[in-house]
C-alpha cells in the first residue's frame, strides 16, 4: 500500500508558546478593509487558524501585519481545499538552481535521465527580481527559495536573499546544508528569512551518509551548529526559525533518538514518511481520483523561467506557462492550470499523467 500524502503538512515546535486568541479576534474586528464574509469565516475558525506555526510568527513579527497575516494564514490552509481560487498563488516557489551536489535516493536528483543539460541551469538574478516584483505586485505572502536543487549554490544566492528581505510574511529556504558557509549564514538572517529548513535525515554518521549520498555528516552538524550559534548570538537580527526536516526511509532509523539529538541545536524538528519522488514517471498507477490541492495553492517557477504546479513532476510534463515570456499571474489563471483544475474536479485524474502516477492529494 503506497504512503499517501498530504499536499500539505503541519508542523510542531519543540517549545510550545500561546497565544492571546480574543486579542486577536479584536483586532480583525477593528479593521474594515477586510470583507465581511470573509472576516466572519476566520473568526470562526480562528483556533485552527492560529496554531504553534502562526504563534511562533506573531510572537515573532509582533503586531503590525497581524491581520493580514491571520487572514492570509486562513485562506492559505482553506481555500486550496475549498477550490477557492485567488488571482495570484497563495504560495510561490523560485528555484535559485535546479543542480545538486548529493543524489539522495529517495529523490529524483537520483535519476540519471534529469541530469542532462535540458534540465540543469542556474537562476539568472536579473530574472529572479523581476518574478518576485511581480510577487509582490500582486500580495503573493509567501515565498520559497528551493525546488529541485540546492539553492546555496547559486553564487548570486546571498543578492536574491537581500532582494526579498521585508517582502514577504513567509520567506522561506530549503537547504541540505553542506556548503552552508559562515557568510552564508549571515546572509539568510539578515534577509529576513522566516523559516530555514535542513534537510537532514538522520543524527549519526554512518546512517547520514548512506542516506544524503555525497554528504558528509560532520560538516553538516558543523554547518548547522554554527548556523544556531550565530542566531543565537545576534539578538539584532530577525528571528529565523530553524528546522530539521527529515525524511523516514523505515530502515531502522529512530523517531526518537533523531528528536532527542537536534532538540537542543534547532526550533523544530519533522520526520516525513518517504514518497515514491524518485522516478515518479514510472510509478505503478495509484487509482487516486482526489484533486490535488496544489493547483489551487502554489506555483514553481523553474531556473528557466518554465512554470510548474509542482516539482513531483520534476520534468515539466505538466508546465503552465513560461516566465519569460508570461505573466505569473496569467499563467496562474491560464489554459493549461484551468484545463488540469478541470479535469481534476470532474474526476479526470487517472487521464494527467504524471498525476496518475503521484500520490499526492
Ligand atoms: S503530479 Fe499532479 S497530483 Fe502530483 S503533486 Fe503534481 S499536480 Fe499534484
Amino acid at each position: 500500500m503506497p504512503y499517501k500524502m498530504k499536499s500539505s503538512q503541519s508542523v510542531d515546535f519543540l517549545s510550545q508558546s500561546s497565544i492571546d486568541l480574543g486579542f486577536i479576534k479584536d483586532e480583525l474586528q477593528k479593521v474594515d478593509r477586510i470583507d465581511p464574509g470573509l472576516r466572519k469565516e476566520v473568526l470562526k475558525n480562528i483556533e485552527s487558524v492560529v496554531s504553534s506555526q502562526e504563534t511562533d510568527w506573531i510572537l515573532k513579527n509582533g503586531t503590525t501585519n497581524l491581520v493580514d497575516y491571520v487572514v492570509y494564514r486562513y485562506k492559505f490552509k482553506n481555500f486550496p481545499r475549498a477550490r477557492r481560487l485567488e488571482q495570484f498563488p497563495l504560495h510561490l516557489l523560485l528555484e535559485p538552481t535546479s543542480v545538486c551536489n548529493l543524489r539522495c535516493p529517495m529523490c529524483f536528483q537520483s535519476d540519471s535521465s534529469f541530469h542532462t543539460k535540458e534540465y540543469m541551469g542556474m537562476m539568472d538574478s536579473g530574472f529572479f527580481k523581476s518574478l518576485v516584483d511581480q510577487a509582490v505586485e500582486n500580495n503573493c505572502k509567501c515565498l520559497t527559495l528551493a525546488s529541485r536543487g540546492e539553492p546555496t549554490l547559486n553564487k548570486d544566492f546571498g543578492k536574491m536573499l537581500e532582494y526579498c528581505k521585508d517582502k514577504f510574511f513567509e520567506l522561506k529556504v530549503n537547504t541540505h546544508a553542506t556548503v552552508l558557509s559562515e557568510r552564508l549564514c549571515y546572509e539568510i538572517l539578515d534577509s529576513g528569512v522566516n523559516i530555514v529548513v535542513f534537510s537532514v535525515d538522520s543524527y549519526y554518521k554512518e546512517e547520514y551518509e548512506k542516506i544524503r549520498v555525497g554528504g558528509n555528516f560532520e560538516q553538516v552538524l558543523e554547518n548547522i551548529k554554527r548556523f544556531c550559534e550565530i542566531k543565537k548570538r545576534n539578538k539584532t537580527l530577525p528571528k529565523t526559525t530553524t528546522r530539521i526536516s527529515g525524511v523516514y526511509l523505515g530502515q531502522g532509523q529512530s523517531k526518537r533518538e533523531m528528536l532527542d539529538f537536534w532538540k537542543d541545536i534547532v526550533d523544530v524538528v519533522t520526520f516525513t514518511d518517504v514518497v515514491p519522488r524518485w522516478d515518479t514517471y514510472n510509478n505503478e498507477s495509484m487509482n487516486y481520483n482526489t484533486p490535488c490541492d496544489m493547483l489551487w495553492e502554489r506555483m514553481y517557477v523553474w531556473y528557466d523561467g518554465t512554470c510548474n504546479p509542482c516539482d513531483f513532476d520534476y520534468k515539466s510534463r505538466l508546465k503552465v506557462g513560461d516566465a519569460k515570456k508570461q505573466l505569473l499571474k496569467d499563467i496562474w489563471t491560464g489554459k493549461p492550470y484551468t484545463k488540469y483544475r478541470k479535469m481534476f474536479l470532474d474526476g479526470m485524474r487517472e487521464k494527467l499523467y504524471p498525476c496518475n502516477r503521484c500520490n499526492v492529494y
